[in-house]
Protein backbone atom coordinates (compact mmCIF):
# COMPACT_ATOMS: atom_id res chain seq x y z
CA UNK A 1 0.00 0.00 0.00
CA UNK A 2 2.57 2.34 1.24
CA UNK A 3 4.57 1.85 -1.99
CA UNK A 4 1.50 2.32 -3.95
CA UNK A 5 0.76 5.96 -2.84
CA UNK A 6 3.94 6.98 -2.84
CA UNK A 7 4.28 6.34 -6.43
CA UNK A 8 0.79 8.02 -6.91
CA UNK A 9 2.11 10.91 -5.33
CA UNK A 10 5.42 11.59 -6.67
CA UNK A 11 4.29 12.95 -9.73
CA UNK A 12 2.39 15.63 -8.03
CA UNK A 13 3.96 18.85 -8.35
CA UNK A 14 4.10 21.54 -5.16
CA UNK A 15 1.74 24.06 -5.49
CA UNK A 16 -0.81 26.34 -3.35
CA UNK A 17 -3.84 24.20 -3.46
CA UNK A 18 -4.55 20.92 -4.00
CA UNK A 19 -6.31 20.85 -7.66
CA UNK A 20 -8.76 18.51 -9.26
CA UNK A 21 -5.97 16.43 -11.26
CA UNK A 22 -4.32 15.81 -7.86
CA UNK A 23 -7.33 14.10 -6.04
CA UNK A 24 -8.15 12.33 -9.02
CA UNK A 25 -4.60 10.90 -9.15
CA UNK A 26 -4.77 10.00 -5.32
CA UNK A 27 -8.02 8.59 -4.89
CA UNK A 28 -7.72 6.38 -7.69
CA UNK A 29 -5.00 4.83 -6.12
CA UNK A 30 -6.35 5.27 -1.98
CA UNK A 31 -9.24 3.48 -3.91
CA UNK A 32 -7.17 0.20 -4.83
CA UNK A 33 -4.94 0.68 -1.69
CA UNK A 34 -8.01 0.72 0.79
CA UNK A 35 -9.63 -2.35 -1.40
CA UNK A 36 -6.26 -4.19 -1.11
CA UNK A 37 -6.10 -3.35 2.61
CA UNK A 38 -9.28 -5.48 2.99
CA UNK A 39 -11.68 -2.81 3.27
CA UNK A 40 -15.40 -3.27 2.55
CA UNK A 41 -16.07 -2.64 -1.03
CA UNK A 42 -18.88 0.20 0.11
CA UNK A 43 -16.68 1.08 3.04
CA UNK A 44 -14.38 2.01 0.82
CA UNK A 45 -16.88 4.31 -2.15
CA UNK A 46 -18.33 6.38 0.70
CA UNK A 47 -14.86 6.86 2.33
CA UNK A 48 -13.34 8.24 -1.14
CA UNK A 49 -16.22 10.42 -1.33
CA UNK A 50 -15.80 12.00 1.91
CA UNK A 51 -12.09 12.29 1.58
CA UNK A 52 -12.40 14.01 -2.00
CA UNK A 53 -14.65 16.41 -0.93
CA UNK A 54 -12.41 17.36 1.87
CA UNK A 55 -9.20 17.11 -1.08
CA UNK A 56 -10.55 19.43 -3.51
CA UNK A 57 -9.41 22.97 -3.04
CA UNK A 58 -8.01 22.29 0.23
CA UNK A 59 -5.32 25.01 1.55
CA UNK A 60 -1.43 22.99 0.89
CA UNK A 61 0.13 24.25 4.24
CA UNK A 62 3.62 25.96 3.15
CA UNK A 63 5.63 23.14 4.36
CA UNK A 64 4.06 20.42 2.75
CA UNK A 65 3.38 19.31 -0.76
CA UNK A 66 -0.28 18.68 -2.26
CA UNK A 67 0.30 15.25 -2.09
CA UNK A 68 1.83 15.01 1.62
CA UNK A 69 -1.43 17.63 1.91
CA UNK A 70 -3.92 14.55 0.80
CA UNK A 71 -2.01 12.04 2.71
CA UNK A 72 -2.86 14.13 5.81
CA UNK A 73 -7.11 14.77 5.07
CA UNK A 74 -6.99 10.52 4.30
CA UNK A 75 -5.49 9.55 7.80
CA UNK A 76 -7.84 12.31 9.08
CA UNK A 77 -10.90 11.31 7.74
CA UNK A 78 -9.50 7.17 8.57
CA UNK A 79 -8.48 8.62 12.21
CA UNK A 80 -12.48 9.96 12.53
CA UNK A 81 -14.57 7.26 10.78
CA UNK A 82 -12.44 4.75 12.97
CA UNK A 83 -13.93 6.27 16.01
CA UNK A 84 -11.47 9.54 17.27
CA UNK A 85 -10.62 8.60 20.67
CA UNK A 86 -10.16 5.09 22.43
CA UNK A 87 -13.60 3.77 23.85
CA UNK A 88 -12.93 2.27 27.60
CA UNK A 89 -15.18 -0.71 28.34
CA UNK A 90 -18.58 -0.36 29.81
CA UNK A 91 -19.15 -0.79 33.21
CA UNK A 92 -22.13 -1.40 35.66
CA UNK A 93 -22.75 0.91 38.38
CA UNK A 94 -22.83 -2.58 40.81
CA UNK A 95 -20.44 -5.58 40.75
CA UNK A 96 -20.20 -7.79 38.44
CA UNK A 97 -19.87 -5.87 35.02
CA UNK A 98 -20.88 -8.80 33.00
CA UNK A 99 -19.12 -9.14 29.34
CA UNK A 100 -19.98 -11.96 27.04
CA UNK A 101 -17.45 -12.93 24.52
CA UNK A 102 -19.02 -13.90 20.63
CA UNK A 103 -18.24 -14.68 17.50
CA UNK A 104 -17.33 -17.32 14.92
CA UNK A 105 -14.98 -20.58 15.60
CA UNK A 106 -11.38 -20.01 15.51
CA UNK A 107 -11.81 -16.13 15.87
CA UNK A 108 -10.09 -16.18 19.40
CA UNK A 109 -13.13 -16.13 21.84
CA UNK A 110 -11.24 -17.88 24.45
CA UNK A 111 -8.16 -16.63 24.08
CA UNK A 112 -9.53 -13.33 24.33
CA UNK A 113 -11.93 -14.20 27.56
CA UNK A 114 -8.35 -15.65 29.53
CA UNK A 115 -6.40 -12.10 27.67
CA UNK A 116 -8.73 -9.62 28.92
CA UNK A 117 -8.89 -11.42 32.38
CA UNK A 118 -5.82 -10.70 32.73
CA UNK A 119 -5.97 -7.37 31.30
CA UNK A 120 -8.43 -6.37 34.12
CA UNK A 121 -6.84 -7.90 37.09
CA UNK A 122 -3.12 -6.29 35.48
CA UNK A 123 -5.05 -2.89 35.50
CA UNK A 124 -8.18 -2.37 37.82
CA UNK A 125 -6.70 -5.64 40.46
CA UNK A 126 -10.11 -7.34 39.16
CA UNK A 127 -11.22 -10.61 40.75
CA UNK A 128 -12.86 -12.34 37.65
CA UNK A 129 -14.50 -15.44 37.16
CA UNK A 130 -14.61 -16.90 33.73
CA UNK A 131 -17.68 -19.24 32.81
CA UNK A 132 -17.32 -22.10 30.25
CA UNK A 133 -20.13 -21.92 28.03
CA UNK A 134 -19.14 -23.34 24.86
CA UNK A 135 -20.43 -27.00 25.41
CA UNK A 136 -19.78 -27.95 21.78
CA UNK A 137 -16.23 -29.40 22.04
CA UNK A 138 -15.16 -30.66 25.18
CA UNK A 139 -11.60 -29.55 24.09
CA UNK A 140 -13.02 -26.23 24.45
CA UNK A 141 -14.22 -25.91 28.56
CA UNK A 142 -10.56 -27.64 29.13
CA UNK A 143 -9.32 -24.66 26.80
CA UNK A 144 -10.60 -22.34 29.18
CA UNK A 145 -9.72 -24.06 32.16
CA UNK A 146 -6.49 -24.24 31.48
CA UNK A 147 -5.99 -20.65 30.60
CA UNK A 148 -7.75 -19.66 34.07
CA UNK A 149 -4.78 -22.09 35.95
CA UNK A 150 -2.21 -20.07 33.92
CA UNK A 151 -3.16 -17.05 35.60
CA UNK A 152 -5.08 -17.85 38.73
CA UNK A 153 -8.69 -16.74 37.84
CA UNK A 154 -11.29 -19.12 38.94
CA UNK A 155 -13.09 -20.83 35.84
CA UNK A 156 -17.24 -21.95 36.17
CA UNK A 157 -17.73 -24.92 34.08
CA UNK A 158 -20.40 -27.83 34.29
CA UNK A 159 -18.83 -30.04 31.48
CA UNK A 160 -20.57 -30.12 28.05
CA UNK A 161 -23.89 -32.24 29.24
CA UNK A 162 -25.73 -28.71 30.58
CA UNK A 163 -28.04 -26.47 28.70
CA UNK A 164 -25.18 -23.28 28.56
CA UNK A 165 -28.12 -20.66 29.19
CA UNK A 166 -28.04 -22.65 32.67
CA UNK A 167 -24.77 -22.69 32.98
CA UNK A 168 -24.60 -18.94 32.94
CA UNK A 169 -27.47 -18.86 35.27
CA UNK A 170 -25.41 -20.92 38.09
CA UNK A 171 -22.17 -19.04 37.26
CA UNK A 172 -23.63 -15.60 37.80
CA UNK A 173 -24.56 -17.07 41.06
CA UNK A 174 -21.58 -18.34 41.69
CA UNK A 175 -20.29 -14.88 41.30
CA UNK A 176 -22.67 -13.05 43.43
CA UNK A 177 -21.68 -15.59 46.17
CA UNK A 178 -18.32 -14.80 45.81
CA UNK A 179 -18.13 -11.38 45.00
CA UNK A 180 -16.54 -11.09 41.28
CA UNK A 181 -16.58 -7.81 40.22
CA UNK A 182 -16.36 -8.88 36.70
CA UNK A 183 -17.65 -12.27 34.53
CA UNK A 184 -16.91 -13.26 31.59
CA UNK A 185 -18.49 -15.55 29.21
CA UNK A 186 -17.37 -17.54 27.17
CA UNK A 187 -19.66 -18.64 24.50
CA UNK A 188 -19.55 -21.35 21.05
CA UNK A 189 -19.14 -20.36 17.68
CA UNK A 190 -19.71 -21.68 14.42
CA UNK A 191 -17.69 -21.32 11.03
CA UNK A 192 -20.72 -19.52 10.22
CA UNK A 193 -23.07 -17.78 11.19
CA UNK A 194 -26.17 -19.98 11.81
CA UNK A 195 -29.84 -19.75 13.19
CA UNK A 196 -28.85 -22.16 16.25
CA UNK A 197 -26.31 -20.57 17.71
CA UNK A 198 -27.60 -17.04 17.30
CA UNK A 199 -30.87 -18.31 19.36
CA UNK A 200 -28.59 -19.37 22.02
CA UNK A 201 -26.54 -16.66 21.97
CA UNK A 202 -29.94 -14.07 22.04
CA UNK A 203 -31.01 -16.58 25.09
CA UNK A 204 -27.96 -15.99 26.91
CA UNK A 205 -27.81 -12.13 26.46
CA UNK A 206 -31.28 -12.25 28.03
CA UNK A 207 -30.63 -14.20 30.86
CA UNK A 208 -27.57 -12.32 31.91
CA UNK A 209 -28.10 -8.80 30.63
CA UNK A 210 -24.39 -8.39 29.59
CA UNK A 211 -23.18 -4.90 30.00
CA UNK A 212 -20.76 -5.36 27.90
CA UNK A 213 -21.47 -7.95 24.39
CA UNK A 214 -17.54 -7.75 22.56
CA UNK A 215 -17.40 -9.83 19.13
CA UNK A 216 -14.40 -11.14 18.31
CA UNK A 217 -13.19 -11.09 14.65
CA UNK A 218 -10.10 -12.49 12.58
CA UNK A 219 -8.63 -9.81 11.15
CA UNK A 220 -7.47 -12.35 8.51
CA UNK A 221 -10.72 -13.22 7.25
CA UNK A 222 -11.16 -9.84 5.30
CA UNK A 223 -13.96 -8.59 3.25
CA UNK A 224 -15.94 -11.76 5.02
CA UNK A 225 -15.64 -9.71 8.64
CA UNK A 226 -17.72 -7.17 7.35
CA UNK A 227 -20.44 -9.54 6.89
CA UNK A 228 -20.15 -11.54 10.03
CA UNK A 229 -19.74 -8.64 12.08
CA UNK A 230 -23.41 -7.18 10.40
CA UNK A 231 -24.80 -10.75 10.79
CA UNK A 232 -24.04 -10.20 14.83
CA UNK A 233 -24.79 -7.16 15.57
CA UNK A 234 -28.33 -7.26 13.43
CA UNK A 235 -29.04 -10.16 15.91
CA UNK A 236 -27.50 -9.25 19.12
CA UNK A 237 -26.66 -5.56 19.14
CA UNK A 238 -23.77 -6.16 19.95
CA UNK A 239 -21.22 -3.30 22.40
CA UNK A 240 -18.17 -3.35 21.36
CA UNK A 241 -15.37 -5.44 18.67
CA UNK A 242 -12.07 -7.03 19.19
CA UNK A 243 -10.02 -7.22 16.27
CA UNK A 244 -7.66 -10.69 17.21
CA UNK A 245 -4.34 -11.84 15.23
CA UNK A 246 -3.59 -8.36 14.33
CA UNK A 247 0.59 -9.45 15.17
CA UNK A 248 0.66 -10.53 11.37
CA UNK A 249 1.01 -8.36 8.42
CA UNK A 250 -2.50 -7.56 7.94
CA UNK A 251 -3.25 -4.18 7.79
CA UNK A 252 -6.17 -4.32 9.73
CA UNK A 253 -9.03 -2.40 6.80
CA UNK A 254 -11.35 -4.79 8.51
CA UNK A 255 -11.18 -2.33 11.76
CA UNK A 256 -12.25 0.27 9.38
CA UNK A 257 -15.41 -1.38 7.73
CA UNK A 258 -16.43 -3.02 10.94
CA UNK A 259 -16.82 0.47 12.37
CA UNK A 260 -18.66 2.05 9.37
CA UNK A 261 -21.13 -0.79 9.05
CA UNK A 262 -22.05 -1.80 12.81
CA UNK A 263 -21.37 1.90 14.42
CA UNK A 264 -19.76 -0.05 17.49
CA UNK A 265 -16.28 0.72 18.63
CA UNK A 266 -13.60 -1.58 18.27
CA UNK A 267 -12.31 -1.52 22.12
CA UNK A 268 -9.61 -3.77 21.78
CA UNK A 269 -6.28 -5.68 19.46
CA UNK A 270 -5.31 -8.83 19.91
CA UNK A 271 -1.71 -8.99 18.68
CA UNK A 272 -0.27 -12.68 19.65
CA UNK A 273 -1.34 -15.76 20.99
CA UNK A 274 -0.06 -15.08 24.32
CA UNK A 275 -1.96 -13.76 27.46
CA UNK A 276 -0.15 -10.13 27.86
CA UNK A 277 -1.21 -9.45 23.38
CA UNK A 278 -4.07 -7.53 23.99
CA UNK A 279 -4.20 -4.02 23.09
CA UNK A 280 -6.57 -0.93 23.76
CA UNK A 281 -7.72 -0.21 19.92
CA UNK A 282 -6.52 3.43 19.19
CA UNK A 283 -8.37 5.04 15.86
CA UNK A 284 -4.99 7.23 14.88
CA UNK A 285 -2.86 3.95 15.47
CA UNK A 286 -5.15 2.00 13.02
CA UNK A 287 -5.07 4.48 10.21
CA UNK A 288 -1.45 4.91 10.46
CA UNK A 289 -1.16 1.15 10.22
CA UNK A 290 -3.55 0.98 6.97
CA UNK A 291 -2.33 3.68 5.13
CA UNK A 292 0.91 2.13 5.99
CA UNK A 293 2.61 5.77 6.18
CA UNK A 294 4.25 6.08 9.78
CA UNK A 295 7.12 8.18 9.06
CA UNK A 296 5.09 10.28 6.50
CA UNK A 297 2.81 11.15 8.84
CA UNK A 298 5.12 12.34 11.81
CA UNK A 299 6.41 14.38 9.35
CA UNK A 300 3.27 15.59 8.22
CA UNK A 301 2.87 16.60 11.51
CA UNK A 302 5.93 18.30 12.13
CA UNK A 303 5.27 20.24 9.44
CA UNK A 304 1.52 21.32 10.66
CA UNK A 305 2.83 22.21 14.07
CA UNK A 306 5.21 24.76 12.82
CA UNK A 307 3.23 26.47 10.60
CA UNK A 308 0.64 26.45 13.59
CA UNK A 309 3.18 28.43 15.53
CA UNK A 310 4.21 30.69 12.21
CA UNK A 311 0.75 31.54 12.57
CA UNK A 312 0.39 32.17 16.14
CA UNK A 313 4.10 34.47 15.81
CA UNK A 314 1.99 36.40 12.60
CA UNK A 315 -1.10 37.26 14.72
CA UNK A 316 1.08 38.37 18.06
CA UNK A 317 3.03 40.28 15.88
CA UNK A 318 0.32 42.26 14.50
CA UNK A 319 -1.07 42.65 17.71
CA UNK A 320 1.73 44.10 19.10
CA UNK A 321 2.01 46.58 16.07
CA UNK A 322 -1.86 47.20 16.45
CA UNK A 323 -2.11 46.21 13.16
CA UNK A 324 -4.54 43.42 13.51
CA UNK A 325 -7.46 44.36 10.57
CA UNK A 326 -9.83 42.55 9.01
CA UNK A 327 -8.07 40.68 6.54
CA UNK A 328 -6.55 38.97 9.72
CA UNK A 329 -10.25 38.54 11.30
CA UNK A 330 -11.49 37.07 8.53
CA UNK A 331 -8.66 34.61 8.94
CA UNK A 332 -9.35 33.70 12.32
CA UNK A 333 -13.50 33.44 12.01
CA UNK A 334 -12.04 30.75 8.83
CA UNK A 335 -10.50 28.86 11.66
CA UNK A 336 -12.70 29.05 14.63
CA UNK A 337 -15.48 27.61 12.20
CA UNK A 338 -13.19 24.85 11.25
CA UNK A 339 -11.94 23.98 14.10
CA UNK A 340 -15.84 23.37 16.07
CA UNK A 341 -16.51 24.68 18.90
CA UNK A 342 -15.48 28.03 19.49
CA UNK A 343 -16.25 27.97 23.57
CA UNK A 344 -13.96 25.39 23.59
CA UNK A 345 -11.08 27.23 21.86
CA UNK A 346 -11.24 30.02 23.67
CA UNK A 347 -10.65 28.55 26.70
CA UNK A 348 -7.31 26.92 25.35
CA UNK A 349 -5.62 30.39 26.08
CA UNK A 350 -3.87 30.80 28.95
CA UNK A 351 -5.66 32.41 31.75
CA UNK A 352 -9.07 32.19 29.66
CA UNK A 353 -10.32 29.05 30.80
CA UNK A 354 -11.91 30.40 34.48
CA UNK A 355 -12.55 33.75 33.29
CA UNK A 356 -15.92 34.30 34.85
CA UNK A 357 -17.17 36.53 31.46
CA UNK A 358 -16.83 33.53 29.77
CA UNK A 359 -19.51 31.67 31.40
CA UNK A 360 -22.66 31.66 28.38
CA UNK A 361 -20.51 32.72 26.07
CA UNK A 362 -21.51 30.95 22.64
CA UNK A 363 -21.15 31.67 19.07
CA UNK A 364 -23.85 30.44 16.66
CA UNK A 365 -22.03 29.18 13.23
CA UNK A 366 -24.40 31.30 11.63
CA UNK A 367 -23.46 34.52 13.18
CA UNK A 368 -20.00 33.53 11.74
CA UNK A 369 -21.32 33.35 8.29
CA UNK A 370 -22.69 37.16 8.49
CA UNK A 371 -19.79 38.43 9.86
CA UNK A 372 -17.95 37.08 6.71
CA UNK A 373 -20.74 38.31 4.93
CA UNK A 374 -20.26 41.65 6.22
CA UNK A 375 -16.68 41.51 5.47
CA UNK A 376 -16.40 40.64 2.11
CA UNK A 377 -18.31 43.58 1.37
CA UNK A 378 -15.77 45.74 2.71
CA UNK A 379 -13.82 46.93 -0.03
CA UNK A 380 -9.53 46.33 0.19
CA UNK A 381 -8.70 49.58 1.54
CA UNK A 382 -11.17 49.28 4.30
CA UNK A 383 -10.09 45.97 5.73
CA UNK A 384 -7.30 47.23 6.03
CA UNK A 385 -8.28 50.68 8.02
CA UNK A 386 -10.86 50.41 9.85
CA UNK A 387 -11.17 53.76 10.83
CA UNK A 388 -12.39 54.44 7.45
CA UNK A 389 -15.64 53.04 8.24
CA UNK A 390 -17.82 55.92 8.29
CA UNK A 391 -21.45 56.04 8.35
CA UNK A 392 -22.10 55.95 4.83
CA UNK A 393 -19.79 53.41 4.15
CA UNK A 394 -21.11 51.55 6.71
CA UNK A 395 -24.70 51.77 5.03
CA UNK A 396 -23.01 50.30 1.83
CA UNK A 397 -21.70 47.64 3.34
CA UNK A 398 -25.20 46.43 4.44
CA UNK A 399 -26.76 46.80 1.82
CA UNK A 400 -24.23 44.89 -0.25
CA UNK A 401 -23.78 41.91 2.90
CA UNK A 402 -28.10 42.07 3.08
CA UNK A 403 -27.44 42.06 6.66
CA UNK A 404 -29.28 45.49 9.05
CA UNK A 405 -27.12 48.54 9.60
CA UNK A 406 -26.69 48.32 13.14
CA UNK A 407 -25.61 44.51 13.14
CA UNK A 408 -22.88 45.84 10.80
CA UNK A 409 -22.44 48.53 13.41
CA UNK A 410 -21.95 45.76 16.14
CA UNK A 411 -19.87 43.85 14.22
CA UNK A 412 -17.33 47.07 13.86
CA UNK A 413 -17.86 47.45 17.43
CA UNK A 414 -16.95 43.86 18.30
CA UNK A 415 -14.02 44.20 15.90
CA UNK A 416 -12.49 47.46 18.05
CA UNK A 417 -13.26 45.45 20.95
CA UNK A 418 -11.40 42.33 20.30
CA UNK A 419 -8.88 44.57 19.01
CA UNK A 420 -8.27 46.39 21.88
CA UNK A 421 -8.41 43.20 23.90
CA UNK A 422 -5.75 41.24 22.09
CA UNK A 423 -3.73 44.12 22.56
CA UNK A 424 -4.12 44.32 25.69
CA UNK A 425 -3.64 40.15 26.41
CA UNK A 426 -0.78 41.01 24.25
CA UNK A 427 0.73 43.11 26.83
CA UNK A 428 -0.32 40.49 29.68
CA UNK A 429 -3.12 42.96 30.68
CA UNK A 430 -6.37 40.79 31.56
CA UNK A 431 -8.47 43.47 33.08
CA UNK A 432 -9.87 45.40 29.57
CA UNK A 433 -11.55 41.81 28.86
CA UNK A 434 -15.13 41.88 30.60
CA UNK A 435 -16.64 44.40 29.35
CA UNK A 436 -15.84 42.94 25.48
CA UNK A 437 -16.86 39.27 26.76
CA UNK A 438 -20.48 40.57 27.65
CA UNK A 439 -21.51 42.45 24.64
P1 LIG B 1 -12.41 -19.34 19.57
O1 LIG B 1 -12.82 -20.53 18.80
O2 LIG B 1 -13.10 -18.11 19.06
O3 LIG B 1 -12.58 -19.50 21.03
O4 LIG B 1 -10.85 -19.11 19.27
P2 LIG B 1 -9.60 -19.44 20.17
O5 LIG B 1 -9.49 -18.47 21.30
O6 LIG B 1 -9.60 -20.87 20.52
O7 LIG B 1 -8.41 -19.08 19.16
C1 LIG B 1 -8.23 -19.78 17.95
C2 LIG B 1 -6.75 -19.74 17.60
O8 LIG B 1 -6.35 -18.41 17.32
C3 LIG B 1 -5.85 -20.21 18.71
O9 LIG B 1 -4.82 -20.98 18.18
C4 LIG B 1 -5.30 -18.93 19.30
O10 LIG B 1 -4.05 -19.11 19.90
C5 LIG B 1 -5.24 -18.04 18.09
N1 LIG B 1 -5.32 -16.62 18.42
C6 LIG B 1 -6.29 -15.96 19.11
N2 LIG B 1 -6.02 -14.63 19.17
C7 LIG B 1 -4.87 -14.44 18.49
C8 LIG B 1 -4.06 -13.27 18.18
O11 LIG B 1 -4.38 -12.13 18.53
N3 LIG B 1 -2.94 -13.49 17.46
C9 LIG B 1 -2.58 -14.76 17.05
N4 LIG B 1 -1.46 -14.87 16.35
N5 LIG B 1 -3.29 -15.83 17.31
C10 LIG B 1 -4.42 -15.70 18.02
MG1 LIG C 1 -13.44 -20.98 22.11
Amino acid sequence: LSERLQKAFSGLRRKGKVSEDDVRTAMREIRLALLEADVNFGVVKDFIKTVREQALGAEVLDSLTPAQQIIKIVNDELTKTMGEAAVPLNKSPHIPTIIMMVGLQGAGKTTTVGKLSNYLKENEKARPLLIAADIYRPAAVDQLKTIGEQLSVPVFDMGVDTDPVEIVRQGLAQAALQHNDYVIIDTAGRLQIDEKLMTELANIKELAHPDEILLVVDSMTGQAATEVAQGFNDRLDITGVVLTKLDGDTRGGAALSIRQVTGKPIKFIGQGEKMDALDVFYPDRMANRILGMGDMLTLIDKAQKNYDQKQAAEVAEKMRTNTFDFNDFLDQMDQVAGMGNFEDIIKMIPGMANNPALKNFQMNPKDIDHMKAIVYSMTAKEREDPDLLNPSRRRRIAAGSGRPIVEVNRMIKQFNQSKKMMTQMYKGNFSGMEGMMGN
